[in-house]
């Protein structure tokens, strides 16, 4: 393998650029010819690919977001789509390629070799922390530091006012970063998709603490949460809870956004050493991942399709603190 390819695709995620600046730095160490793919697969359709060298990714990995930019391409579901993607690699004789990315994008990555037979290996990108084969994916560590800072400045103000806060997270189908920066927080309570916790609960729960002279209360929801997002379920508590004052924050895409933390640019680096060192090696349709704390390869339909469940220890540890 000579020439190879890296880029981001899917929602951006803090650490993203660490991870881009391992796969070039490693893939040039290695001295393979690197080209960057702008937008994803958007980018790679329209043949909008460049030829990176060590300098590209100085003073990056610092940054949030993603210098390759990312995007959702509904083209690259299309196999017509698929093809003009792989006649613009041909062209310049890319040979295999590093997706960083979440499911979608490692879904894309797995069609796509069966289809034209281009290897990648995938970098797990993803504030969720939803993908199985790595203990955390990439921008986790970052977006849960970001929500518990908005948490601590929260707590002020529902302190100052007797409030109770309900405060919607990150996590389409997985609790992760709710949990996390619910514990860090000192949550009365977090809602995640993987368990059930009915509003009549969440009221038992508030009144519990008002009985013990607490004033305030933070309640932690995943966007996926099954009994609605935070309006919905701050709509139903106010409903039977009359006589306090409930406020709602989604904190959104403020979560996906600003300095990665030491341990997502560590993680990034480690993910993107271990991505085109794999490639070089001869793995492909696999995503590199980090499980106690050793470089794992997983097959892509594993790490999209297995579940990693919530350690039931810290949905336990929740209930038991917020006494
Ligand atoms: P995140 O977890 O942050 O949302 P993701 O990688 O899961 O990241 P998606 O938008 O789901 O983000 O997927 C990224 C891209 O992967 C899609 O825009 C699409 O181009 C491609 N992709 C997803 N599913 C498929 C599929 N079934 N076939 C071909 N391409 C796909």
């Amino acid at each position: 393998m000579k020439k190879v390819a890296v880029f981001t695709s899917g929602g951006d995620a803090p650490g993203m650029n660490a991870c881009i600046r391992a796969v070039v730095r490693g893939a040039i160490y290695h001295e393979l010819e690197i080209y960057g793919i702008r937008y994803g697969y958007d980018g790679m359709i329209r043949g909008d690919i460049f030829k990176m060298s060590s300098n590209s990714v100085c003073n990056i990995i610092q940054k949030g977001g993603t210098m390759l930019k990312s995007a959702r391409s509904m083209e690259f579901k299309t196999k017509e789509g698929r093809k003009k993607a792989f006649e613009q690699l041909q062209k310049l004789g890319i040979e295999g390629m590093v997706a960083i990315g979440g499911d979608g994008t490692f879904t894309g990555a797995s069609i796509f070799y069966e289809e034209f037979g281009i290897p990648t290996v995938g970098a797990p990108g993803t504030i969720d922390n939803d993908l199985y084969g790595t203990d955390f994916t990439i921008g986790f560590d970052t977006a849960v530091n970001t929500a518990l800072e908005a948490i601590d400045k929260i707590r002020d103000t529902a302190d100052s006012h007797d409030r109770v806060f309900f405060i919607e997270v990150m996590g389409r189908d997985s609790g992760y970063i709710a949990i996390q920066s619910g514990i860090g927080g000192g949550a009365e309570l977090v809602m995640v998709p993987e368990t059930l916790t009915s509003v009549d609960d969440v009221i038992s729960t508030l009144k519990q603490g008002w009985d013990k002279d607490k004033t305030s209360s933070i309640v932690v929801i995943a966007e996926g949460e099954k009994e609605g997002n935070a309006l919905e379920v701050a709509g139903q508590v106010r409903a039977q809870l009359k006589e306090k004052d409930l406020r709602v924050t989604t904190l959104g895409h403020i979560q996906r956004g600003g300095t990665p933390s030491a341990a997502d640019r560590i993680l990034a680096s480690r993910l993107g050493l271990g991505a085109i060192e794999g490639l070089m090696n001869g793995q492909k349709n696999v995503a590199v991942g980090i499980v106690d704390d050793k470089l794992v390869y997983t097959n892509f339909m594993d790490a999209i399709k297995k579940e990693k469940p919530l350690n039931p220890d810290l949905i336990r540890m929740v209930n038991i603190l917020s006494i």
